[in-house]
């Protein structure tokens, strides 16, 4: 039995043998000659020579020996749809939409946009582009027309795909109106437009360029379509990061790494099992749905779950029942849809056998130790935080249980992962801080292991000016998030670099003070902001979602609660850190993609414009916090 250690030390040490060992896990149709290629840094290449089909690996290499096995599941709460495709299935409707889209035109290297909500024909369309060699660009289904048409315009798409509608909470958004718009603004055209009719809203087709899924399917019945054996390092995606802190980045992808790197982190890290079931609640607009609900488990061999719908819809106990009905073993999700879950009964989640399920994964924003606890109790299996970002792929920090069983520590993603040369560097100095518990900005050596991003899509300076010379004079790879190492080399996210606070002159995270905050126990859901202040320079700023609205104000109708959370921060961080004010709010802006816009609240604080809010989830919580503001 390998330790951890060994295993990280062998990665890092000899990334060749390591890397050549795990290119075993996928199909290749010529193995590779050459596996890390650094001669350009800061761009590291992978697998050179090796030839391979990410949809092959998701797929047609199941066929053999799990062919009428369950690949695709998918329950949408919102229409009550219900179907689950074999691996054959599977195989079958990637195949006619391969051919849908070689009919329309698209041939390796083509740009396809999908805009779609969660439904089958989504995966089939990025199976599809994976499978003859397209580059697709998903973008989230539902994004307002200014935001999916500076996408269109990067992307520069031969085709769309999407689809007449998606459903939230039971309310139906209309995408064709949407992408119409989109269309119009965007100076590059698509020339043609594939629709999914769901007959949620009228679709109103645009003659000579859109097309109807289900039309064109009956023309293309049957057409075989093989696997592209593309390049290793042909690009096989490019993605948009959420953009919570400014304009999102169109991350670049390869072939041949990010399949290996999938298949080895379903092996180490998500402990799959082919012929298990896997449920990640994410969706396909972001990086965990690409990596964890389309390619990771299908490469696996694994069924994958794809859900529509709310996670309290019917009622908070939906997921729970799905893991009960399709014996999920493994499951993934962000703690921003936990602290949704919290405000809820936790009987509703334990009256389901969960017994199948071994572990819950969590990534995409903090996890205070208080909503790690609260699932923890009543799941009663590990919870495994784990960190990363649309740029890496897969997970940078977290706990490798499938290499050997590690203990998690409430609070910490966990240790870095094989491959990634994780550091914590002094912010100005450059120097790596290497005794425990330093406070610094959490960097990567090259190599760059496998599934991280090429490049910035058509912008390779732009993608060396913006992660590699955050340090003069040196190369290495900023996350733009702080960090410390504990004593047993398990580390600590403490916020991204713009998120820190001047007070007085002290330094402090916002991270930190929320976390102090949502350690009372009637803190729903916090974020904290520096509001810029003539005397301290810069003064905390707290709101609240409190988990009870009545714990609020005492019967006196003084402000309890702010008090009592006041005295929490005083007692844990001391006085400076106090947030000037505590405000409760029944919401928090946060991005489509859960994440806090704390960029968004400190400018309205601060009086400014909150620019670009195309990709708020809510824009009636920033609407609370002005309207709190000017009262
Ligand atoms: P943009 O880069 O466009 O501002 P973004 O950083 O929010 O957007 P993502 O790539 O979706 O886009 O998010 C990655 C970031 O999310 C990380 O850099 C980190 O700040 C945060 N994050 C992700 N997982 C964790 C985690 N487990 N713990 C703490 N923070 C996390
Ligand atoms: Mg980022």
């Amino acid at each position: 039995m390998t330790t951890y250690e060994a295993f990280y030390r062998q990665s890092v040490d000899q990334p060749d043998a390591f890397w050549a060992e795990q290119a075993k896990l996928i199909d290749w149709q010529t193995p590779p000659t050459r596996m890390c290629d650094n001669d350009h840094p800061p761009f590291t290449r992978w697998f050179g020579g090796g030839r391979t089909n990410l949809c092959h690996n998701a797929v047609d290499r199941h066929l053999k020996d799990r062919g009428q096995q369950p690949a695709l599941i998918h329950v949408s709460t919102e229409t009550g749809a219900e179907e689950t495709y074999t691996f054959a299935q599977l195989h079958e409707q990637v195949q006619l939409a391969a051919a849908m889209l070689r009919g329309l035109g698209v041939g390796k290297g083509d740009r396809v946009l999908i805009y779609m909500p969660m439904i089958p024909q989504a995966v089939f369309a990025m199976l599809a582009c994976a499978r003859i060699g397209a580059i697709h660009s998903v973008v989230f289904g539902g994004f307002a027309s200014v935001s999916l048409a500076s996408r269109i315009e990067d992307a520069a798409p031969r085709l769309i795909v999407s689809a007449d509608a998606g459903s939230r909470g039971g309310k139906v958004v209309a995408y064709k109106p949407l992408l119409d718009e989109a269309i119009y603004l965007s100076a590059h055209k698509p020339e043609a437009v594939l629709m999914v009719d769901r007959r949620m809203a009228p679709l109103d087709p645009a003659p000579g360029r859109d097309w109807d899924w289900d039309a064109l399917a009956l023309r293309h019945q049957g057409e075989v379509v093989p696997c592209e054996w593309l390049d290793s390092n042909d690009i096989s995606y490019t993605m948009y990061t959420s953009g919570t802190t400014g304009q999102p980045k169109g991350v670049q992808r390869d072939v041949g790494g990010y399949a290996v790197a999938l298949a080895a982190s379903m092996k180490h890290i998500m402990q799959g099992e082919a012929g298990g079931t896997y449920f990640c609640t994410s969706d396909i607009g972001w990086v965990v749905g690409h990596s964890y609900i389309v390619y990771g488990p299908l490469i696996a061999g694994m069924a994958t779950i794809l859900y529509e719908g709310l996670p309290i819809r019917p009622d908070a106990g939906v997921w729970w029942s799905l893991v009960e009905k399709f014996k999920v073993s493994a499951m993934f999700s962000a703690p921003t849809a936990v602290r949704v879950l919290k405000k809820h009964d936790q009987a509703l989640m334990k009256k389901y056998d969960l017994s199948s399920l071994k572990a819950l994964y969590l990534a995409g924003e903090p996890l205070d130790a208080p909503t790690a606890r609260w699932i923890s109790d009543a799941l009663g299996v590990p919870i495994i935080d784990n960190y990363w970002q649309t740029e890496t792929g897969w997970p940078i920090l977290t706990i490798a249980n499938g290499v050997e069983r590690k203990a998690s520590k409430f609070g910490s993603p966990g240790v870095p992962m094989y491959g990634w040369k994780v550091k914590i560097v002094h912010e100005t100095t450059g120097q790596e801080l290497t005794e425990p518990n330093q406070k610094g900005v959490v960097m990567i050596d090259l190599p760059t292991p496998p599934g991280f991003m090429q490049t910035i899509w058509r912008d390779d300076a732009r993608f060396v000016k913006t992660y590699w010379e955050s340090i003069p004079g040196k190369t290495a790879y900023s996350t733009f998030d702080w960090g410390i190492r504990d004593a047993d080399g398990y580390y600590y996210i403490l916020g991204r670099t713009d998120d820190v606070i001047n007070v007085a002159g002290h330094r402090l995270g916002t991270r930190e003070i929320e976390e102090s905050i949502s350690s009372h126990a009637g803190v729903a859901e916090v974020a904290v902001v520096g509001v810029a202040d003539t005397l301290k320079g810069q003064v905390a700023m707290a709101f609240v979602v409190p988990r009870h609205a009545a714990d609020v104000a005492d019967d006196a109708g003084q402000f309890k609660l702010e008090g009592e959370i006041m005295k929490a921060v005083d007692s844990q961080l001391g006085a400076v850190a106090r947030p000037s004010r505590v405000r409760f709010v029944t919401a928090l802006p946060k991005t489509r993609s859960g994440k806090l816009l704390r960029r968004a609240i400190q400018a309205v604080c601060e009086g400014r414009d909150p620019g670009d809010l195309t990709t708020i989830e809510d824009p009636t919580a920033l609407q609370q916090i002005k309207e709190l503001l000017a009262g």
